[in-house]
């Protein structure tokens, strides 16, 4: 999937985190940019794609293989492999704990907490970018096999789970809208908190279990088949069908909005 959906799909799991955490509003609003952060952070491991690659990092771990070959391979490095991982997401959010132990052991001079309570304490933090991390690796199980067969979700183990081919890599703005529905409903739920009582996790949790279920229903519903394995042969095929599909869906109004943002991004969207 996309990039944006990605990142935007963190800041969604991120508004239902905060909404846990009986801190200030700086703190939470930390809590959703660090779950959009995660949302992100698997599709780290296409660095291997950058047209410097094999100068600089290939060069540096004397790589034998080209930064293209490795990225579409199942070395541990390669795309959909260890940073589609569960267990990535665990390390990475308690090494991101650890690290700002240090900042503020260094900073503040908290020398007489123990880093057990320190995590403790920032523990709803490191859940958001757990989850934010997890959400990635959902959305891209129904994408297409291509040369990888999914996810490598249970890294170290050799499986790859997901690659069936039920949406397109991207043209999901369907997808994309129902995760911005999530992200405005859950960060104005605060605002109205403000004026009625009532429990705001319970909230946050439903809307996005809402949003989760449309999107499973739009997945589900597209009505055309992109499976493939190895490299695409009809890629052409199916980048038009993905967007005939969303002006099905959207109307040619929302569809042309869409598609003008689409147009000005500069990323696959
Ligand atoms: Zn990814």
């Amino acid at each position: 999937m996309d990039i944006l959906t990605h990142t935007l799909s963190g800041v969604a799991i991120g508004t239902v985190v905060s909404s846990f955490a009986n801190s200030g509003f700086k703190n939470r609003l930390k809590i959703v940019l660090i779950s959009g952060f995660a949302g992100a952070f698997p599709d780290l491991d296409a660095i291997s794609l950058w047209s410097g690659f094999d100068s600089t990092i290939g060069d540096f771990f004397n790589l034998s293989v080209s930064g293209e070959e490795i990225y579409s391979e199942k070395y541990w490095y390669s795309h959909h492999a260890f940073l589609h991982s569960m267990l990535a997401g665990i390390l990475i959010a308690v090494f991101l704990g650890l690290t700002s132990y240090m900042i503020d052991i260094k900073h503040k001079g908290l020398k007489s907490r123990s880093v057990l309570d320190f995590l403790k304490q920032k523990r709803i933090m490191m859940i958001g970018f757990f989850l934010g991390f997890l959400i990635h690796l959902i959305e891209d199980m129904p994408t297409p096999a291509s040369t990888w067969g999914g996810v490598n979700f249970f890294w170290p183990s050799k499986f790859y789970i997901g690659g069936t081919g039920e949406i397109w890599w991207w043209n999901n703005y369907d997808i994309f809208l129902i995760v911005i529905c999530v992200i405005i409903i859950n960060l104005i739920l605060p605002i109205i908190q403000r004026f009625v009582n009532f429990d705001l996790r319970k909230f946050t949790v439903g809307v996005f279990i809402l949003g989760f279920l449309f999107a499973t229903i739009q997945i589900k519903t597209r009505g055309f088949d992109f499976a493939y394995t190895g490299h695409a042969t009809k890629y052409q095929e199916f980048e038009v069908k993905s967007k005939e599909i969303q002006k099905e869906i959207l109307g040619d109004r929302l569809y042309r909005i869409m598609e003008n943002l689409d147009n000005k991004l500069k990323i696959n969207f």
